[in-house]
């Protein structure tokens, strides 16, 4: 059901934006646009079928609190000029098949602007032997694994056969994916984890879980709230160099006074616990990974340099030793960034993993603003930083846009206003489109299936099931 043409005129002519990828920058940027432009147009389209990207597929489930975006997500999608096209990719990326999605030069016949907030979809990889053996995987599989992303709901891992896990990176995620490996099952029941990751997880005999970084503590990423939650695991004892985090403290104590949040951090951890429990969380610092040793074509353990640090506290570099130390375990999950993948037809730095831009607008090769051409989010500045700070990104693209509105400039020179040619194209190439009314309808179905288990949601893990709710 269509909520509006777009040929109908309202005040004065309409700015037709398409928004690709439904995550919160796309969501954010079109919040701000649809508010202080009164004729601003959107579709937003997503590869999914469901919106709201890491807030749905990232964020752990036991931090439903930080998923009610998703409310301020809703109420952009009730205005009369927004609508969703869930299950439409747009651009090909590595080998996607073009067939099933709508490349950009095609798009770019039918809207006056394009704003590209896809996120950041793959993992970077360490680059050692046996990086790809079975019980070695990405903490961005793992996390879409319980968050039951579609791609990743096939992960099997060792969980069974092992007591020990590695976690390379000491980011955010790789807390969140600790902490899942060790807080309590009957915890987790009461998220909307998937059914098929508690299972999995109710049978793991994972005790120990080693969070690895190449540097030292005060160069750790993980926040304060996060590393709070690790302490209270129950039953879950938490091991470190206590001696050495202590020394560092002191060290840097004037360092630390000028930043209250890392001192905030580096108090934290500078306490030893006396907590009881058969289960524990190692933070270890100054060890690069080298080599993922196996046994029988699985992870048997891992081999690790062992670092200095370099330099002023502030760019301290991990500077290998020569000197090498072997951990046994069955897991490893590298927690060591997203990255975002370059598109067709659109600019891309391939070094810094972003699409070159100016306040949201991009720029190509010769360094020249593209007309109607902008991006948002982890795309646009890199994949790191919280909701919060994606917000803040994406108010920052929508005033460049809004700016642009002002003093007219040239955007795109769309030829075709006209509704029925897109349709008619996703039509041919069989492209089953799902509007926001339709996700609703797919999130009622899964609230309905998660009271039935005493939980908030249960997900539906594969596109297949998610369009059947429609079909009924
Ligand atoms: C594991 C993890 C946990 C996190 N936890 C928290 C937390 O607790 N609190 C917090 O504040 N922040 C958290 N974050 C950060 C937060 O998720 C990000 O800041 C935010 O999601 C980035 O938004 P985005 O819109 O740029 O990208 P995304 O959220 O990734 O959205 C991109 C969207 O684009 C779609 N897309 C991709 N390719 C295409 C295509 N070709 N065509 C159409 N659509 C496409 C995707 O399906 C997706 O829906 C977490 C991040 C991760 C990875």
């Amino acid at each position: 059901m269509l909520k509006r043409t777009l040929t109908t005129a309202a005040t004065s002519k309409p700015f037709r934006l398409a928004v690709v990828g439904s995550g919160p920058a796309g969501f954010y940027t079109s919040h701000k646009l649809l508010k202080e432009s009164p004729t601003t147009q959107i579709d937003m389209f997503d590869s999914l079928p469901v919106p709201h990207g890491l807030v749905r597929y990232g964020v752990a489930p036991d931090h439903p609190e930080v998923k009610n975006v998703m409310t301020t997500f809703d109420k952009v999608a009730e205005d009369e000029r927004f609508r969703f096209f869930g299950n439409v990719t747009i651009g090909k990326q590595n080998d996607d098949n073009i067939s099933k999605s709508i490349a950009v030069h095609e798009l770019q016949r039918y809207y006056d602007a394009i704003l590209f907030s896809y996120g950041a979809s793959e993992d970077r990889q360490l680059g050692i032997p046996n990086e790809d053996v079975y019980g070695s995987s990405s903490a961005r599989t793992f996390v879409g694994w319980y968050n039951g992303l579609p791609r990743d709901r096939d992960l099997k891992l060792p969980l069974e056969d092992t007591d020990t896990a590695v976690v390379i990176g000491q980011g955010n995620v790789a807390l969140d994916v600790a902490r899942v490996l060790l807080s309590p099952i009957d915890e987790l029941r009461k998220t909307d984890m998937t059914e098929y990751a508690l299972e999995a997880l109710s049978k793991s005999r994972i005790k120990h879980v080693h969070v690895v970084g190449r540097r030292g503590p005060l160069q750790a990423a993980f926040t304060a709230k996060e590393l709070r939650e690790q302490l209270k695991l129950p039953g879950v004892q938490f091991r470190a160099d206590h001696t050495w985090i202590h020394d560092q403290i002191q060290q840097h104590s004037d360092y630390l006074a000028k930043r209250r949040p890392l001192k905030r951090l580096m108090a934290l951890l500078d306490q030893e616990q006396n907590k009881q429990g058969d289960k524990s969380w190692h933070l270890q610092f100054l060890r690069s990974p080298v080599e993922i040793l196996t046994n029988n074509d699985r992870v048997a353990g891992i081999r690790y340099e062992i670092n200095r640090l370099e330099g002023p506290v502030e760019k301290s570099r991990a500077v290998g030793t020569g000197e090498y130390e072997t951990q046994e375990c069955g897991l490893v999950l590298r927690s060591i960034g997203y990255k975002s993948l370059a598109m067709d037809g659109l600019p891309f730095d391939v070094q810094q993993g972003l699409i070159p831009n100016l306040y949201g607008k991009m720029i190509d090769h010769e360094q020249n603003e593209m007309p109607g051409m902008y991006t948002a989010g982890w795309l646009k500045r890199g994949p790191t930083g919280v909701i919060v700070s994606t917000m803040s990104d994406a108010y920052e693209t929508a005033d460049t846009i809004l700016a642009d509105l002002r003093k007219d400039a040239p955007m795109l020179s769309s030829q075709n206003h006209a509704d029925d040619d897109l349709f008619q194209l996703m039509y041919q190439r069989q492209i089953r489109h799902v509007s926001y009314d339709d996700w609703k309808r797919i999130e009622a179905a899964e609230f309905q299936a998660g009271a039935k288990l005493g939980k908030p949601r249960e997900k539906f893990t594969t596109v297949e099931h998610m369009l059947d709710v429609l079909n009924r």
